[in-house]
C-alpha cells in the first residue's frame, strides 16, 4: 500500500492547490493552503519556471491526488498508452476506477487515506466478496458495500453525513443508508473533478 506522508498539508502547499487529503479539515479554515499559501521549507525562493518543471509538478500533483507512487503511476501510463483513444483521458479514467477512489466518491470515507484503510482492512466488499486491494479497477455493474462492526458502520455513516451536498459523479449510483454503491458505467474524462492538465503529464512520461 502506498504510504501517504503524515504531514500531507505540505504536499498541497508544495503544489499550491488543495488536494483534499485530510477530509473535513480540507473544507475548514484550518486548511494548510488557506493558512499558509506558500511552499513549505525555510528558505523558499521563487524558482524560474521551465516546461520540464511544469510537467513534473503536474505529474506529482496527480500522483498525490490519487495517492500512488512512481512505479504504479508509470504502470497506469503504460496501460493507458496501450488502450484505444486519448492516452491522457485513459490515464485519468484508470485512476478514477481505483477501488479506494470509488469508496471516497461514494462518500463512504472522510479522506482517500481513510478509504484506502477501509479497503486494506477488509471492510469493503465488491459483488458480495471481500476485496482488500485498493488498486482494483472497478467495472460497470460492480456493487460496492461497506461491511463491518457497528463502530465501522458509524464511521461510514458520519462520513456520508460530512459528504452530504457534494455531487455524486454520474458514473456512480449510491445507496447511502445501506452503505452501498454501484458502478453504472465507466467514468469519462469530464467526470474527473480534480484540476489536472494531463497533457503536461503525457509530455513528460513520453520522453
Ligand atoms: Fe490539503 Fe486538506 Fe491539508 Fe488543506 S487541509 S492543505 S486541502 S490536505
Amino acid at each position: 500500500m502506498a504510504r501517504i506522508a503524515n504531514q500531507v498539508c505540505k504536499l498541497c502547499r508544495r503544489e499550491g492547490v488543495k488536494l483534499f487529503l485530510k477530509g473535513q479539515r480540507c473544507f475548514s479554515e484550518k486548511c494548510g493552503v488557506n493558512r499558509r499559501n506558500y511552499p513549505p521549507g525555510q528558505h523558499v525562493r521563487p524558482k524560474k519556471g521551465t516546461d520540464y518543471g511544469a510537467q513534473l509538478r503536474e505529474k506529482q500533483k496527480c500522483k498525490r491526488i490519487y495517492g500512488v507512487l512512481e512505479r504504479q503511476f508509470m504502470n497506469y501510463f503504460t496501460l493507458a498508452q496501450r488502450q484505444k483513444g486519448n492516452t491522457g483521458d485513459n490515464l485519468l479514467v484508470l485512476l478514477e476506477r481505483r477501488l479506494d477512489n470509488v469508496v471516497l466518491n461514494l462518500g463512504l470515507a472522510f479522506s482517500r487515506f481513510d478509504a484506502r484503510q477501509m479497503v486494506a482492512h477488509g471492510h469493503v466488499y465488491v459483488n458480495g466478496k471481500r476485496l482488500d486491494i485498493s488498486s482494483y479497477l472497478v467495472r460497470p455493474g460492480d456493487e460496492i458495500e461497506v461491511r463491518g462492526k457497528e463502530k465501522l458502520k458509524k464511521k461510514a455513516t458520519d462520513a456520508i453525513e460530512m459528504n452530504k451536498g457534494r455531487p455524486l459523479p454520474a458514473w456512480l449510483e449510491a445507496a447511502p443508508t445501506e452503505l452501498k454503491g454501484k458502478i453504472v458505467q465507466l467514468p469519462k474524462r469530464e467526470d474527473v473533478s480534480s484540476e489536472i492538465n494531463e497533457q503536461l503529464i503525457i509530455e513528460l512520461c513520453s520522453k
